[in-house]
């Protein structure tokens, strides 16, 4: 019997990265059986099961169901269920994906039982220590067994840090992997009534720090209002920011054309289209990157900053959005392309995957 890998799929942005490694496990010949474990953590259609097929993927294999709850019973409750999981199960690794409460306590569980873990989007840092994100990505990197780094500056920070060069890998970007797949799926799809390719910028944000306080997102709606005058933005609202618009009694700007979470095709038809993507998210500013869109994030940091690098995003505030914007109109110099931001990042992390599992069953038989 082939020994079994479990890809913990907890919310939204795992989706595409786990894909990647999904079929690229399908595409080489079979060494193990994929097994995809859903936490519960993003649960609606709109936000889970509407983007398994948009990225071919099954619907899991295993759903835990654990939904709600803040970051402590969250990341409790799924640490027991995911434990319930592994003690029957036993599978030979689990791969976790991101910086999600879903993603430390996967983790935790199967490392506690002695199972294998490997990072998918390992040594990301913004350096924000409040932010719950990098608390989470920082606790996972240090309990991971395999570190799949998206490009090679990464790596070496992992390195730096102490981590065992057989642990890390500098494998690529797997958003990237997904989004160069799915492009020509996605460039079939209609636009939003009344967007034309190039007239529209695209607007996510779903940071706490961004929304979650009635001050800084109305801050942020001040500088939408304002740049939406010079351009109009399309605005797919994440659940959590049309919860806080409402209970904050904001309005939407002018100019703003709000959406509904999007299912991947649509997003990336979206994004594609965009003449700018201004946003918060990790993923957009990766794959704005990847299209070639240029990118304003709405962060005083960023854990991508090979793409402030590349030349493919810059970091911008609420006051200073309008005007960057104007910059961007004004026109950039071509972004330089990222190495290893490319369609063979699956079979990167299924080549460390192989040599791992080749290495623990000798050692095993030693
Ligand atoms: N996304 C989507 N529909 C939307 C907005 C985003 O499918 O309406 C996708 C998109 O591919 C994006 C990914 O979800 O890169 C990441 O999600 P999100 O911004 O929620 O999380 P982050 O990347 O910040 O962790």
């Amino acid at each position: 019997m082939l020994p079994e890998i479990h890809l913990v799929a907890a919310a939204r942005p795992n989706l595409p990265k786990l894909a990647a490694l999904w079929h690229a496990l399908a595409e080489d010949a079979p060494f193990c059986r994929p097994v995809l474990v859903h936490t519960g953590q993003h649960h609606d259609a709109a936000m889970f099961a509407g983007h398994l097929e948009d990225l071919g993927l099954p619907a899991p294999e295993v759903a835990l169901g654990v939904t709600g709850g803040g970051h402590a019973g969250l990341t409790g409750r799924t640490l027991m269920a995911c434990a319930g999981l592994w003690q029957a199960r036993r599978p030979a690794l689990v791969v976790v994906a991101g910086d999600v409460d879903g993603t430390l306590a996967a983790a935790l569980a199967a490392r506690k039982l002695g199972i294998p873990v490997a990072h998918l989007e390992a040594g990301l840092r913004c350096g924000d220590r409040d932010m719950p994100e990098e608390i989470n990505r920082r606790a996972v990197d240090a309990i991971s067994d395999l570190l799949w780094a998206p490009d090679h500056d990464t790596a070496a920070r992992l390195l730096a840090e102490g981590h065992h060069a057989g642990a890390v890998r500098a494998v690529g970007n797997s958003m990237v992997d997904t989004l160069l797949r799915r492009l020509p799926a996605a460039r079939a799809r209609p636009l939003p009534a009344g967007l034309a390719p190039g007239g529209f910028g695209v607007l996510t944000l779903h940071r706490a720090a961004n929304v979650d306080g009635r001050a800084a997102l109305a801050a942020l709606l001040a500088g939408v209002a304002e740049a939406a005058r010079l351009l109009p933005l399309a605005w797919p609202l994440h659940p959590r920011t049309r919860l806080r618009l409402d209970e904050f009694g904001l309005a939407m700007p002018p100019g703003v054309l709000p959406l509904p979470p999007l299912g991947y095709l649509d997003f990336l038809a979206l994004l594609a289209a965009a003449r700018v993507a201004a946003t918060d998210s990790g993923g957009v500013q990766e794959e704005a990157a990847a299209l070639g869109v240029p990118c304003l994030t709405l962060r005083p940091s960023t854990e991508r900053p090979v793409t402030l690098h590349s030349g493919a995003n810059r970091l911008s505030t609420a006051a200073g959005l309008a005007a960057d914007l104007r910059g961007v109109l004004a026109g950039w110099p071509p972004a330089r392309p990222i190495p290893l931001w490319d369609n063979a990042v699956g079979a990167r992390m299924v080549a460390h995957l192989r040599d791992f599992l080749a290495t623990a069953v000798l050692e095993a038989a030693a």
